[in-house]
């Protein structure tokens, strides 16, 4: 996928990935082999027809294409930007498997969301939904797998209300993935045709909280679907970690999110420093990297506007970030980031210490962090992940400088929501027991999908559930 070049993109938070020109998808989509039993499929989650959207670009046919790709997914423009096309479709494509490069399919279907909606035109516009039905669905959480469950509702005739917690909509589109990956327009657009189709939304309204999920079901709603998501950051547990300079990744990307877009004014962005350390190697820690190269950067910029030359300098020294380093406590082959998001932050300038692990956080007389002490580490035998376990090495202690640290160590369940509806199973970390068929929980009328069931996962696999889901309910409610 042609990209922006690396000095360019990391000081500012424009889209880094470029996209296909009409010439190039047409040049990539005539590679596809059409195999009468496609590989690819098989590694979708949500088992779009490639070849079938890929037959429709060779034709020239977008409106087909877009057709055949809304059949199984919601969202073709931001699946064809975050998803981890390497270990699902495109690794399983058979052109990777004999040992080439597979079908872009990724960049393919980027390519016709991102047509469809320069073009207005939309494969079912909201004119063509169902006849009401007068069934109320309440659903619990805006990202994925809320918006695409609504979606589906919606289109079927239901009367469908959005209950989220935060001022913004689209879960961790919104607030987690940054928009140097994701554009705001690319959602705002989702989210618009589900205004058209009537959805309403309701945000800043924490269920299980504000109203719990027997109130919605007392107020006449006929179902309700939980899309919740795992919205609590894990901790290290090691001391320090209260010390001003350590955030967790949901505060700083959620803090510099809304701080750049004026929806939530009182929210300040992070304090800039000059040394800033990501703890984990996930997608999270590698955009927690990403967007720290490029607030140093915006910084040191905008300084130049207003301050003389000796300002500037000395502005830029207390708040641009000189070094963004990824500290992961097994080697470069366990990383579970995307192998691109890593490529891409190496060559913006972040760095990356391996086999490290943080074990305790140094302040100073102010509380203000000022060093991390780690510890080496070597690799034992698998874990249950499959990947070598980390193994501490005695002795190998040393300090590290930082004065700004991010954990992106990951998610778990709130559990208040199981915790105030009975009859809803959850395991001991808060996941939500469902029917895999149906999404359908141990509560009549009441379903969930996306990460509050898997645990921390895909937007691809959050969206598959809310459509599974959508499925099972618009059945439920019509018998009733
Ligand atoms: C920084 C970051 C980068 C990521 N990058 C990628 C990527 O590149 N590719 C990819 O496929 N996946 C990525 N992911 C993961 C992906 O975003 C999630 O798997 C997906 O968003 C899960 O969707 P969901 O609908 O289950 O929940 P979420 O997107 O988490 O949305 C849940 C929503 O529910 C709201 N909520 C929670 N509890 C309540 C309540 N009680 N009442 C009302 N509202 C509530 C939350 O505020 C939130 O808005 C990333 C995640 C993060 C955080
Ligand atoms: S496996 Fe690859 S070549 Fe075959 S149909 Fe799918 S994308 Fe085309």
């Amino acid at each position: 996928m042609p990209a922006r070049d690396p000095h360019e993109r990391s000081v500012d938070f424009e889209e880094v990935e470029l996209g296909y020109s009409r010439e190039q998808a047409l040049v990539e989509a005539t590679r596809c082999l059409q195999c009468p039993e496609p590989l690819c499929i098989q590694g979708c989650p949500v088992h779009n027809d490639i070849p079938g959207f890929i037959r429709a670009l060779v034709d020239q046919d977008f409106q087909r294409g877009i057709a055949v790709l809304r059949r199984t997914t919601n969202f073709p423009a931001i699946c064809g930007r975050v998803c981890d096309f390497a270990r699902q479709c495109e690794g399983a494509c058979v052109l990777a498997q004999e040992g080439g490069d597979a079908i872009a399919i990724g960049a393919l279907e980027r390519f016709l969301g991102t047509w469809e909606q320069a073009s207005g035109r939309r494969q079912q516009p909201a004119e063509q939904k169902a006849p009401a039905t007068g069934r109320r669905v309440a659903v619990v959480g805006s990202g994925p797998s809320g918006l695409a469950c609504a979606a589906d509702l919606a289109l079927r005739g239901h009367q469908v209300t959005v209950f989220e917690s935060l001022p913004i909509i689209g879960g961790a589109l919104a607030w987690g993935i940054p928009t140097f990956r994701l554009p705001p327009p690319v959602l705002a657009a989702e989210i618009e045709f589900l205004e058209a189709v009537g959805v309403c939304f309701r945000v800043n309204t924490t269920i299980g909280t504000d109203l719990t999920i027997d109130n919605l079901l007392a107020q006449g709603y006929g179902a309700v679907f939980i899309g919740a998501g795992t919205i609590v950051p894990t901790r290290l547990r090691i001391p320090g970690e209260e010390l001003n300079g350590v955030y967790t990744a949901t505060e700083f990307l959620t803090r510099t999110k809304l701080s750049r877009s004026g929806q939530a004014p009182g929210e300040g962005a992070p304090t800039i420093g000059e040394r800033l350390a990501v703890i984990g190697a996930g997608n999270t820690a590698m955009d927690v990297a990403q967007t720290a190269v490029r607030l140093g950067s915006i910084v040191q910029r905008d300084g130049l506007k207003e301050f003389t030359s000796m300002d500037v300098a000395e502005t830029a020294l207390r708040l641009g970030f000189r070094e963004v380093t990824v500290v992961y406590r097994r080697s470069e082959s366990e990383m579970p980031a995307r192998r691109e998001e890593v490529g891409s932050a190496r060559e913006e300038g972040v760095r990356f210490m391996f086999l490290t692990t943080p074990v305790r956080f140094i302040g100073d007389e102010q509380a203000r962090l000022v060093a991390m002490e780690c510890q080496e580490m070597g690799l034992g035998a698998p874990d249950a992940s499959g990947r070598r376990r980390p193994v501490p090495k005695p002795g190998t202690e040393f300090t590290l400088p930082v004065d700004t640290v991010v954990l992106a160590l990951g998610y778990q369940a709130d559990k208040t929501l199981s915790e105030t509806t009975g009859g809803l199973a959850a395991d001991r970390w808060g996941l939500i027991t469902v029917d895999p068929e149906t999404g359908r929980t141990g509560r009549t009328g009441v379903w969930a999908g996306g990460d509050i069931v898997t645990g921390a996962d895909t937007v691809v696999r959050a969206m598959g559930a809310g459509k599974r889901a959508a499925r099972d309910i618009d059945r439920f409610l019509m018998k009733v």
